[in-house]
């Protein structure tokens, strides 16, 4: 029992906790989300798309980039693939409405819809012989259905003004996962123009994995977000081994396509993960500089908004957005019903693939610590990240936070497992 005894504190978990409601200085639509990714990066929605094989490649992080977000282009495929990948999204236009798929009068939806697949692009203005109508139209399953979601898209889409995500050089910024261990990509990908790179790793608090983080610090000068991290040690660890991290992705096992937890016994739920994180900044000085991404089981803007008050700077999302048209996952039908492909980076079929193209992706475990599954079709990512945007708005509304930094100094409080039962729908009939 020596080990239990050391045990200190308890981890918490999302439904753990509730923001507490504080006095708010501004209206919900006017809480101001901008925030930063990695030290020099900032986005104007605090959402980064995880780097997952069937999550982020270009078509993901061009419609982030377009609407304030950011994507982070996954590895399991070769250098030369995944340059290409930061190419496309480079090149791309920054505008959420790309000049190529702007309607015509007169113009059957037909072509345009031709014209936007030809260009690789989910949305479109449509206009009415000159007057902008502002109604959006993504590329994929064409159904009346998608034109009534296009409209709620373009109704967000105006009340929330998305800036895009772009550099210096007005073009749309983009991440790239790597391996620490992978010096050779993450060069290419710097030539390419990668905006920041992202390491990839179950548990970088690793002798290894630390020493080759540093080397490949010193190899490249984009920024460098590590990760996956959970304890204080583990940050304190990082910064003091690896000069000028560019950022921190925190949160271990809690992703919904993850068994790590049930098959290891080892876990650091996100939110406990950002606030050990946000205490380790803390104790550095350093929490205004090296922000925290909060990565796994964050399901809506609420749990967004607990991670954000906890320390975080913005949250990394996989399920949220593997259910949409941008995603790179199968378009499956199950009796009736559209789904799209999810698995983890971890599961069998992620692991086959990833033995097939990367030679860094030699095993260091002889176990899968990931699923792969269905999630429900949801269309365009537009509707989810503005849907995402406007929830995280009103949650820091709540908190009475006007800007993210702000909700720093918000109040999370524990909830009871009664209390839990009594916020969700109660002793109705639900329709
Ligand atoms: P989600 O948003 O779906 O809840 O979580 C996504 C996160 O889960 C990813 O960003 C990553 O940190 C983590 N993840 C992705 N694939 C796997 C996997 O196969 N196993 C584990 N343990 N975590 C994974």
């Amino acid at each position: 029992m020596a080990g239990f005894s050391s045990v200190k504190g308890e981890v918490i978990t999302f439904d753990d906790v509730v923001i507490v409601p504080g006095k708010s200085p501004v209206e919900p639509k006017d809480v101001e989300l901008s925030s930063r990714v990695t030290k020099s990066i900032w986005v104007s929605i605090p959402l980064v798309s995880s780097p997952m094989d069937t999550v982020t490649e270009w078509r993901m992080a061009l419609i982030l980039a377009r609407l304030g977000a950011v994507g982070v282009i996954h590895r399991n495929m070769s250098i030369e693939e995944q340059v290409g990948q930061v190419e496309r999204v480079k090149s791309s236009p920054p505008s959420p409405w790309f000049e190529v798929a702007k309607s015509t009068p007169g113009e059957p939806v037909s072509q345009l819809l031709f014209r936007m697949a030809e260009a690789g692009v989910g949305a479109a203005v449509i206009f009415e012989g000159s007057a902008y109508r502002g109604v959006y139209v993504a590329a994929g399953p064409r159904s009346e259905f998608w034109l009534r979601k296009a409209e709620a898209v373009a109704a967000l889409t105006t009340a929330i003004k998305p800036i895009p995500t772009i550099d210096e050089e007005g073009r749309p910024r983009v991440g790239a996962a790597v391996s620490p261990f992978d010096v050779e990509r993450a060069k290419a990908l710097e030539k390419a123009g990668v905006d920041f790179l992202v390491t990839d790793v179950a548990h970088l608090h690793n002798v290894n994995a630390l020493r080759a983080l540093r080397e490949l610090s010193k190899q490249v000068s984009v920024d460098i977000v590590a990760g996956n991290l959970g304890t204080k040690e583990a940050v304190l660890d990082v910064v003091s081994v690896v000069e000028d991290v560019g950022g921190l992705r925190v949160g271990i096992a809690s992703g919904s396509i993850c068994t790590t937890g049930e098959v290891t016994g080892a876990s650091m739920p996100t939110l406990t993960a950002v606030i050990n994180a946000y205490e380790a900044l803390k104790e550095l000085g350093a929490e205004n500089r090296i922000p925290i991404i909060a990565d796994g089981g964050v399901r809506n803007a609420g749990d967004a908004a607990k991670a954000i008050i906890a320390g975080a700077s913005s949250v990394m999302v996989g399920r949220m957005l593997a259910g949409t048209e941008e995603s790179p996952g199968q378009l499956v039908s199950v009796g009736g019903r559209l789904y799209k492909q999810y698995r983890g980076m971890a599961s069998r079929g992620a692991i086959e693939k990833r033995h097939a193209g990367d030679r860094y992706g030699g095993r260091s475990k002889l176990i899968e610590e990931g699923v792969e599954g269905l999630v429900p079709y949801r269309g365009s990512a537009a509707e989810v990240l503005l849907e995402f945007a406007a929830g995280l708005q009103a949650a820091l509304g709540y908190a009475g936070a006007s800007t993210i930094k702000e909700a720093w100094s918000a109040r999370l409080a524990r909830i009871t497992a009664a209390g839990l039962r009594e916020i969700k729908p109660h002793d109705v009939v639900l329709g």
